[in-house]
């Protein structure tokens, strides 16, 4: 059977619908994002869109088929997530929070914990939102070290059929929900008796338990809710624990994945943006010269570079997202190499983009350094490079019988 890299006509069509609500939603929310100081009532700003890709049908689209969700395939998914993230790639992680959050709900959890906790997501109207507490202010590269190491902070302690949480999360999109009283759905990385632990704690658990600290100022991605919040005497049925407890640390590992793959496409969106602009000002623009710039060689080469590039990572991220959201015993090493290198390849890119149109990159009114301050997030979030996913490639390479081989097929 021959491999296509030709998108099908059902993918055409995604890809139709997916530009059309972006053209229609997210390109003026963008600019009321860009032109908004406050970061709460920026993330805000993106609730009427929300509700309207809720409506659309979008949401679905983020849970599988066997969950009763609409996702269909990894290349279905980096051609919607390239298509809103063009535009606004805070939002698309404002949306994809169940992506991530349920991950371990489809592994592990029981057929009552899966009808409940992925319910909100079905729906056909509201701003349903997951976060997936793993951060925690002081850091979480470490989150599974072992004593005396502090490893994970929050606790989760037994009380009668319940467990009590207590502890600070950072980071997560929607810690703190739309309203402050919490998302709909929060998996909580948390340290039970049993060890590190994930724990869903439900609107109804989090509603008046959380302090929200601080609501985070970002450079890049401003439109995202992210915040450091306090978790005060959560109780949660201890029927909410997913899997055994102990299981944390592999189900927390798993959960970001798909998540992870997905950021070599929002790397391929930022630089395609990026692309068009210097592109664009190279072939217009003579800059006082007699000939528009791209006919210098130097600057015909950044270009030239920077395209290579750009359709080298988007063939990366398509593989990625196909290997880890269909469960391809390689799609962990797939995921880390579109995390590792799509994220830093957006930085390096965009960058030598900034080259080409020389100075006047350098003004926030010009639209380049906005998709440069988006993409300095990618190599930190989702696990930072140094501190998280380099040293998950070191794992899988030093493991004994690693076959380099494997993840191509042509081992
Ligand atoms: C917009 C946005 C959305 C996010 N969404 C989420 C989310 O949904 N859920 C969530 O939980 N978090 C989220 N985060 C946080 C993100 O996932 C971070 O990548 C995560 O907190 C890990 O950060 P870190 O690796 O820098 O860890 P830290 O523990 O802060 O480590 C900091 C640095 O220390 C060094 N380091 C520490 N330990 C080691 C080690 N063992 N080996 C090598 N170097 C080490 C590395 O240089 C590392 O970069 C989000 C962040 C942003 C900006």
């Amino acid at each position: 059977m021959s491999v296509s890299f030709s998108l099908s006509p059902e993918q055409e069509q995604l890809k139709k619908a997916a530009r059309a609500f972006a053209e229609a939603h997210l390109r003026d929310l963008a600019a009321a994002v860009r032109a908004e100081p406050d970061p709460a009532r920026r993330a805000a700003l993106a609730r009427p869109a929300f509700e309207r890709a809720v409506e659309a049908g979008f949401l679905k689209g983020f849970v599988p088929v066997p969950f009763g969700g609409a996702a269909t395939g990894g290349v279905d998914a980096a051609v919607l997530i390239e298509e809103w993230a063009a535009h606004s790639p805070d939002f698309v992680i404002s949306m994809a929070g169940p992506l991530i959050a349920l991950a371990p709900v489809y592994q592990v959890g029981t057929p009552e914990q899966i009808r409940r906790f992925v319910a909100p997501f079905l729906a056909d109207s509201g701003a349903p939102v997951a976060a997936m507490a793993y951060s925690e202010p002081g850091g979480s590269a470490n989150f599974d070290a072992p004593a005396p190491a502090e490893g994970t902070r929050t606790t989760a302690v037994h009380d009668g059929d319940d467990y009590v949480i207590n502890g600070r999360k950072a980071w997560a999109s929607h810690l703190p929900g739309w309203d402050g009283d919490g998302p709909d759905v929060m998996t909580i990385v948390c340290r039970a008796p049993g060890g590190v632990s994930l724990v869903v704690a439900e609107r109804e658990h989090l509603a008046g338990r959380i302090e929200v600290e601080e609501v985070y100022d970002l450079p890049g991605l401003r439109g995202c809710l992210t915040a450091r919040v306090r978790l005060v005497d959560v109780r949660v049925p201890r029927a909410n624990l997913l899997g055994e407890e102990g299981q944390g640390v592999a189900l927390t590992r798993n959960a970001f994945v798909g998540s992870g793959a997905s950021i070599g496409t929002f790397a391929v969106a930022a630089m395609r943006e990026a692309f068009d602009v210097a592109h664009r000002f190279a072939t217009t623009e003579k800059r006082g010269g007699a000939v528009p710039i791209i006919e210098h060689q130097s600057v015909a080469d950044l270009l030239a570079d920077a395209k290579s590039r750009i359709e080298a990572v988007r063939l990366l991220s398509w593989r990625a997202l196909d290997a880890a959201l269909s469960g391809h015993p390689s799609g962990l090493e797939w995921a880390l190499h579109a995390k590792v290198l799509g994220s830093e390849t957006g930085v390096e890119v965009i960058t030598k983009l900034m080259g080409v149109v020389g100075v006047s990159a350098y003004d926030e009114r010009f639209p380049l350094v906005r998709y440069l301050n988006d993409a300095l997030a990618y190599p930190v979030i989702e696990g930072s490079n140094t501190g998280v996913r380099r040293r998950q490639l070191q794992e899988l390479l030093r493991a004994p019988g690693y076959d380099p081989l494997a993840a191509s097929g042509m081992g």
